[in-house]
């Protein structure tokens, strides 16, 4: 499958143009070194070896939460893993692969007579997502406090949930979607092993719970893996089922591939048909009990994060556990409240859910052949840092 950033669509819409551009972008040494760049930090992503935990002859869920959650900080600490140190890609921001694209891109738009605007998303906002990774029958109880507090602020969110774990109720699903949030499918059974069970086994598997639950089948248009836990053989699948897939992180450090890990870039991109949209922003249980920062560390994790996502004209994606941010945790709780006041009073962002901005991605192009032809330029501009 091909794969491409859609920061070159969201800078120069025209698909002439960008056509033109990439080409000569794949011949210049720069442009080439970019482009091999996101290649193989994406197919670097989940092609590691099988983690131990996904191979153990007993699902890794009997343990207790806590003692795996003991178990990930050890691991983390054994690593000598710290904050702020070297490895690629850099944590919790890595910006080299983004810079290098925007200034290389800038540049082989001005050899070639082309305008390559900042960011182009809808209204001049860049997104921000809010998911909800429901991992347990327990959370499905726990879903009404969130968006009573996510409704008294005025955001819509979206919520994952696992077929053999933590299945809704229909009418719960439609409530949520009636208020604007959506819904998407989070694995299988949440044991680290659907991305090893080879293609068919993932399909049948995808195909079995549409036959029993044909209701969800329009409604679920978007997949993340367990633990982010991936393959190419699962992101082959997820393209057949789904429009979009939230399963990689930009950057994570202890995650179960146990060491630094992420695509390095907080644009979406292209992977065939499929929207890969990272995840940018630090999860709740690695800042509060993983690496064991304060709710109030975190709460500055993601301000910091946000606002270079902002700057550069990302995509910003957070994943918030019910698990770990609900009332009976009232640091998290009042951390994540915090955070979501600030986000919706920020005019530089669009609180939004992943299909918007697919639709946004594809109408992008669809209007910019429409304005092409017109020739009226619509682009919007965004606060912008290239490269530097
Ligand atoms: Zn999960």
């Amino acid at each position: 499958m091909e794969l491409e950033s859609l920061y070159y669509r969201l800078t120069v819409p025209d698909a002439a143009a960008r056509e033109r551009l990439l080409a000569a972008f794949a011949h210049e040494a720069d442009g080439a070194a970019v482009l091999h760049r996101e290649t193989a930090a994406f197919a670097a992503y989940g092609s590691a070896a099988q983690p131990l935990f996904s191979r153990l002859p007993i699902p890794y869920r009997v343990v207790p939460q806590s003692a795996r959650t003991a178990l990930l900080r050890a691991l983390y600490r054994r690593a000598e893993r710290r904050i702020g140190d070297a490895a690629w890609p850099r944590w919790p921001v890595e910006r080299s692969l983004d810079d290098a694209r925007a200034s290389a891109w800038a540049h082989a738009a001005a050899r070639g007579g082309i305008v390559a605007r900042t960011p182009a998303w809808p209204g001049g906002r860049a997104p921000l997502l809010i998911t909800h990774d429901i991992d347990s029958a327990a959370d499905l109880s726990r879903i009404a406090p969130i968006r009573a507090l996510e409704r008294e602020i005025g955001v819509a969110s979206s919520f994952g949930f696992v077929p053999r774990l933590s299945w809704p109720a229909r009418a719960a699903v439609e409530a949520l979607v009636d208020e604007g949030c959506e819904v998407y499918l989070h694995d299988i059974g949440h044991d680290g092993r659907l991305p090893y069970a080879g293609p068919a086994a993932i399909a049948a598997a995808f195909d079995a719970v549409f036959r029993e639950h044909a209701w969800a089948r329009p409604l679920m248009c978007g997949f993340r893996a367990g633990q982010l836990l991936t393959s190419p053989a699962l992101r082959r699948v997820v393209a057949d089922w789904f429009d979009y897939d939230l399963s990689i992180p930009d950057t994570e450090r202890g995650g179960p591939y146990g060491d630094a890990a992420g695509c390095g870039t907080v644009f979406p991109f292209l992977d065939g048909s499929l929207v890969e949209i990272p995840l940018t922003l630090p999860q709740d249980v690695y800042l509060r009990h993983v690496y064991g920062l304060t709710a109030g560390q975190a709460l500055e994790m993601w301000r910091r994060k946000l606002d270079h996502i902002v700057s550069v004209g990302g995509v910003a994606v957070l994943n918030v556990h019910p698990v770990w941010v609900n009332p009976a945790r009232p640091d998290m709780w009042q951390a994540y409240r915090t955070f979501l006041a600030e986000a919706r009073a920020d005019a530089r962002l669009w609180i939004t859910t992943p299909s918007s901005v697919v639709a946004a991605l594809h109408a992008l192009g669809d209007a910019a052949r429409t304005d092409a032809d017109a020739g009226v330029d619509t682009g919007v501009d965004m606060p912008h840092a290239a490269a530097g």
